[in-house]
């Protein structure tokens, strides 16, 4: 087994675990296999073991390699995990069967006019920015309801949840706990949250997806942000 199948097998399993002893686990959590900066041949491993939920922060990158992939392989899922710009969702929503930076109202108006140009079935998340970082992306937790009601009821994109990156070198848990809390009280079902070092705190949260890239395929040389 290659090592990347192996540590795919192993990440299912501490998911599976952490669900275990969670008092209140989302009814499932999802794996996002994130391969950012990982060409096709490393991935074709993970794909070989049955994987098909993948992510990509980059539309660019993620154009570049995925095509051929979706060609070789059935069923996969596409998540774009990064930032989107407006000028660009003709391509996002081209290549993407989920999109988590859903977080602000032009990029909103876009991508309802692209899908109305290209009709497909897709998952949309509201990212939120829970640690009201000037640098980081996302819209402020108090802005939340108001602009999932532009999203979701005005503008009827196919909403269902919320996405975060807590600040690095923080306590994850909290971070997760208000994602969870705007969650509920938007009557939003899914939580796209957790990354390699915390999805097992994420899952306690009821995280839905988790985003695991380099306990799968290693560390990354170039950071891709
Ligand atoms: C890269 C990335 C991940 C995966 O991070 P790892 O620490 O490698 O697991 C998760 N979410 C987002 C938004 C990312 O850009």
């Amino acid at each position: 087994m290659s090592e990347s199948a192996a540590n795919l097998s192993d990440i299912l399993a501490r998911i599976d675990a952490a669900r275990k002893k969670a008092v209140a686990p989302a009814p499932s959590t999802t794996l996002i296999a994130v391969t950012k900066t990982h060409d096709a041949d490393a991935i074709r491993p993970v794909l070989d073991a049955g994987h098909r939920v993948f992510g990509e922060n980059r539309v660019q990158e993620a154009m570049g390699k995925w095509p051929g992939l979706r060609a070789a392989y059935r069923d996969i899922e596409l998540h774009l995990i990064g930032p989107l710009q407006s000028n660009k969702t003709r391509e996002a929503v081209e290549t993407f069967d989920a999109i988590h930076s859903l977080d602000r109202p032009k990029l909103a108006h876009a991508l309802k006019a692209e899908l109305e140009k290209q009709p497909k079935p897709m998952t949309m998340f509201i990212q939120v920015n829970t640690g009201e970082e000037p640098q980081k992306a996302g819209v402020a937790p108090h802005e939340a309801a108001a602009f999932v009601a532009l999203c979701r009821d005005e503008l009827h994109l196919p909403v269902k949840g919320l996405m975060c990156i807590p600040p690095n070198n923080e306590n994850p848990a909290p971070h997760f706990a208000l994602l969870q809390k705007l969650a509920r009280e938007n009557t939003l079902p899914l939580l796209s949250m957790g990354m390699s070092g915390d999805f097992e705190s994420a899952i306690k949260f009821g995280a839905t997806h988790v985003r695991v890239g380099s306990a799968i395929f290693g560390e990354r040389s170039v950071d891709a942000g």
